[in-house]
Formats: C-alpha cells, sequence, structure tokens
C-alpha cells in the first residue's frame, strides 16, 4: 500500500475549512472510499502526490489536459501573457484568436461569447434560447450533466449520479418546472413531449456524446432526430460539448456527428486547464444579447488574458498528430482494460465515444441512465483502489469517463499493464452487497 500520510493530513485540515474537503464533490472519493490525494505537481501523464506517490494520470482534470500537464508551449503562454497583466476588464486582442480557432474548428458556430465554466456556458445558452424563441419549457435526458444550474441539476449525472442524489435542496418547484426530463437514446420520448407541449419548448439540451454518467455514446441518428424533431415545432438545439469539445476530434463530437444545433456551449480542453469556457451558434440567435440584444450576460473575468492565451496555446499545439496519439492511446488502453477483466472472468464492457471511454461491469449494454445504474457498480471501488495503489489514477466514479492525454508514453503503459491484473481480480472478487448477483 502506498503511503498517503500527508494527504490524510491534508484531507483533514482541509475538511475544517472547505465543505467536505473539496470544492467539487466528486474529488472527496465518496464513491469509492478512502483518501483523496492531494496533487502537488504534474509532468506530462503523471501525478505526483503529497507523499511523493506518481500517478498515470487517466482523469486528465476530467479531459482538459490532452496534450499532458504542463506542456512546454502551453506554459510559456500563459507566462507571457501573466508577466502582461492578469485581467483588464476591457476587450483583449486574444479573446477573438480564441473565438476564431472555434469558429473555424465547428462549423455551424458563427459567432461565440466567452465565460468562465461550463456551467455558466450551459446556463447563458439556456437563457438565451428562451430570449430567443420566447418559450420557457426545456427538455434535458436523465444522466446528462451540464453543470450545476438550478433548471438542469434534475436527474443529473457526474458528481449528482456518484452521490445518489435525485435532484438538489435549494433548487425551488418554480425553478425546475420548466424542466422536461427524458431518458436518453429515446426518440419516442421526445417525440411525445413535444405532441404534448410542442408550442411551450425553448429548447433542447444534450450532451452531444454523453460522458457523466460513464461513457454512454448516442445511437446512430440521435442528435439528428433532436435536430428535426427541434427544429419542425420552432425549438433550438443546444448540444453541450463542455466534455467533448476539441477533445473526441479536432472539431469535437461535430466532427464525428455533424449536426448543425442551434448553440454549442464548450469548456475544459478549450482553456487547456485554467478556468474559462464558451457557448455559440448561428450569428441570428447570438446577436439577441446584450450589448446587440436584450437578453443579458455578462462577466467580470470573462476572455481572462490568461486563460486565453493557455486555450490558444493548447487549441494550437492540438494538430492532427496529437488526435491521431489520443485515438491511439485510447485504443491501447480499452484493449489493456478488456484483456485482464476478461481474463479475471468478470463480465464488462468498455464503452467508448471516440477517445473517451469507461468501463461498465455487467452483461448488458448501457444506452441510458436506467442501465448505467443497472450496472454491478459495486465492482466498480475495489478496482480502482488497486489501480490507485499500483500508480495508476483511474476517475472515482463508475460514471464518469476515462480521459488519456497525448502524453502517455511505453512507460505509463507498463504502468497499467502491470496495475491491471490485480486490479481486475479484485473487482473479480467483489460482492454485491444487496446480494443479488
Ligand atoms: C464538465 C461539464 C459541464 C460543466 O462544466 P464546469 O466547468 O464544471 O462548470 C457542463 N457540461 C458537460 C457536458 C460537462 O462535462
Amino acid at each position: 500500500m502506498a503511503n498517503t500520510d500527508q494527504s490524510a493530513k491534508l484531507f483533514a485540515e482541509a475538511a475544517e475549512l472547505i465543505p467536505g474537503g473539496v470544492n467539487s464533490p466528486v474529488r472527496a472519493f465518496n464513491a469509492v472510499g478512502g483518501t483523496p490525494r492531494f496533487i502537488t505537481s504534474a509532468q506530462g501523464c503523471w501525478l505526483t502526490d503529497a507523499d511523493g506517490n506518481r500517478y498515470v494520470d487517466l482523469v486528465c482534470s476530467w479531459g482538459p489536459m490532452i496534450l499532458g500537464h504542463a506542456h512546454p508551449q502551453v506554459v510559456a503562454a500563459v507566462t507571457e501573457a501573466a508577466a502582461n497583466g492578469l485581467s483588464f476588464g476591457a476587450p483583449t486582442p486574444t479573446e477573438s484568436e480564441l473565438a476564431a480557432e472555434i469558429v473555424e474548428r465547428v462549423a455551424p458556430v458563427q459567432k461565440l461569447r466567452l465565460v468562465n465554466s461550463g456551467t455558466e456556458a450551459t446556463m447563458s445558452a439556456v437563457r438565451l434560447a428562451r430570449g430567443f424563441t420566447g418559450r420557457a419549457k426545456v427538455i434535458k435526458f436523465s444522466g446528462c450533466y451540464h453543470g450545476h444550474v438550478d433548471a438542469l441539476l434534475a436527474d443529473a449525472g457526474s458528481g449528482v449520479a456518484t452521490l445518489a442524489l435525485p435532484s438538489s435542496p435549494g433548487v425551488t418547484g418554480a425553478t425546475a418546472a420548466d424542466t422536461i426530463v427524458l431518458p436518453y437514446n429515446d426518440v419516442a420520448a421526445v417525440e411525445a413531449a413535444f405532441a404534448e407541449h410542442g408550442d411551450q419548448i425553448a429548447v433542447v439540451i444534450t450532451e452531444a456524446s454523453p460522458g457523466n454518467m460513464g461513457c454512454v455514446p448516442p445511437n446512430p441518428g440521435f442528435n439528428a432526430a433532436l435536430r428535426r424533431i427541434t427544429a419542425a415545432h420552432g425549438a433550438l438545439l443546444i448540444l453541450d460539448e463542455v466534455m467533448t469539445g476539441f477533445r473526441v476530434s479536432r472539431s469535437g463530437w461535430y466532427g464525428i456527428d455533424p449536426v448543425d444545433a442551434d448553440l454549442f456551449t464548450f469548456g475544459k480542453v478549450m482553456s487547456g486547464g485554467l478556468p474559462a469556457a464558451a457557448f455559440g451558434g448561428r450569428t441570428e440567435v447570438m446577436d439577441r444579447l446584450a450589448p446587440l440584444g436584450p437578453v443579458y450576460q455578462a462577466g467580470t473575468l470573462s476572455g481572462n488574458p490568461v486563460a486565453m492565451a493557455a486555450g490558444l496555446a493548447t487549441l494550437r499545439a492540438a494538430d492532427d498528430t496529437v488526435y491521431a496519439a489520443l485515438d491511439a492511446n485510447a485504443d491501447r488502453l480499452a484493449a489493456l482494460l478488456t484483456g485482464a477483466l476478461s481474463e479475471a472472468g468478470v463480465a464488462h464492457r468498455v464503452q467508448r465515444a471516440g477517445n473517451m471511454l469507461s468501463v461498465f461491469f455487467g452483461e448488458h449494454p448501457v444506452t441510458d441512465f436506467a442501465s448505467a445504474r443497472a450496472s454491478q457498480t459495486w465492482r466498480f471501488a475495489p478496482f480502482f483502489h488497486a489501480l490507485l495503489d499500483a500508480g495508476v489514477y483511474p476517475p472515482c466514479s463508475a460514471y464518469e469517463a476515462w480521459f488519456v492525454s497525448a502524453a502517455l508514453d511505453d512507460d505509463a503503459f507498463a504502468r497499467i499493464a502491470e496495475a491491471l491484473p490485480a486490479a481486475a481480480r479484485a473487482a473479480a472478487a467483489a460482492k454485491d452487497p444487496e446480494g443479488l448477483s
């Protein structure tokens, strides 16, 4: 067992000051138990914790770090930007440069607005869609996570799923009343909702390819069906690419499954690990935003020059070679996972969406939140801890995607290959707490 004394001490200290000791719930390891590792530095695909343990990073800050940590070009760009001043509250040239890079990659995005987090991006996109259509209702899908926006927390994925919360206290009935939650991948349910409320539905929001209930890709044609149905009823479609954008291809999920949504949301990769995000779409819709239009949206630190520099340097470095490496690394990781779990005799599925993946235990394909919940999630904690003890850092919940970087190398894969057999045996030996299987 790795020594985790320093992490345990830091966690206890943090818990005195910060609820649960963390600033985002999933980091607390609630689903898997044990001591969250306090990370003190990272380089390439390696994380180092406060006790000096090193881990192969398969979380990548929940997606952003496609180039690996402390990439020299990104660090240089950030350092240079910081030396020129941290924030001005006035427009800067780099905002348009980052916007241009995004507009060039995702064809339906003609204009975009930069914000500070994915949550802000989806919140603002929904407000804009409501303002544009003059309608109130929002359709979201069970198990999809769009940040902690009040109206979108109902039946959400990510930490909300990990902690098994139905929604959240503090979200009033009035706020949630206009949210319609439907099962994912169910076109008939969407058609039925529009048949009943068609003239009141402002927008359908969906993860372009969900990664927040684990990796559950859309059935072929699902996003296209959402486009067809929303257009027929005068509603807008938001494809949330905060996770997939600029990760699964240079144009995100749009590069794999090109569906012309009215609005797209981005975050994670586009700001290279600093806090920035964006929402964008066709000019006619985007021009309803203040100061051109009446829909208000703002931010003191929006378009922050240091975050812009990190995002620009990341996207500029993310060329075809990087995307090929991400895909190859995901293939290699998936093959190692399948090999070890098959060898140990555990029924499992490694589900993929481009270079994102996740491991579900059990026989059944996972196509929505209900099937994700029906998987043998109780096998996950022992699997996770065996990997962590052996110096591999996977996501700490069965309901999260695994993220590779282009920095994974032969040493990292050797570490993963060494760690997997014992972890797979631990998953095989796990007992269902309810004694059902
Ligand atoms: C991470 C995520 C968000 C929220 O982004 P934050 O920056 O954490 O607020 C929204 N949507 C999706 C699909 C995400 O994966």
